[in-house]
């Protein structure tokens, strides 16, 4: 499942073409959500732990009965994958 989709290299939110993120030049970027980044940089500048905070909430909410603490057990397993954190970690 992981192969077939993309995911935001920085925030792991499921990438469809009317969030993605935009280059300098405007046009999409393909690595990227437009939450995490706009115009060729990055809207926030976030650790990953910092990052894994912020989204846990919103996983919670998406995936009824799972805790914050599973969340963010499950995003430090994935997250350190994602290209903005693989030089990070
Ligand atoms: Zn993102």
């Amino acid at each position: 499942m992981i192969q077939d989709q993309n995911f935001c290299q920085s925030c792991a939110a499921p990438l469809t073409e009317d969030i993605l993120g935009t280059n300098a030049d405007g046009s999409k970027n393909q690595e990227y959500c437009s939450y995490c980044y706009k115009d060729g940089k990055f809207t926030s500048d976030m650790t990953m732990e910092q990052m894994i905070d912020f989204c846990a909430p919103m996983m919670v909410e998406s995936n009824p009965g799972m805790t914050k603490d599973k969340a963010k057990e499950q995003m430090r397993a994935f997250f350190p994958q994602l290209k903005r954190w693989v030089a990070a970690s």
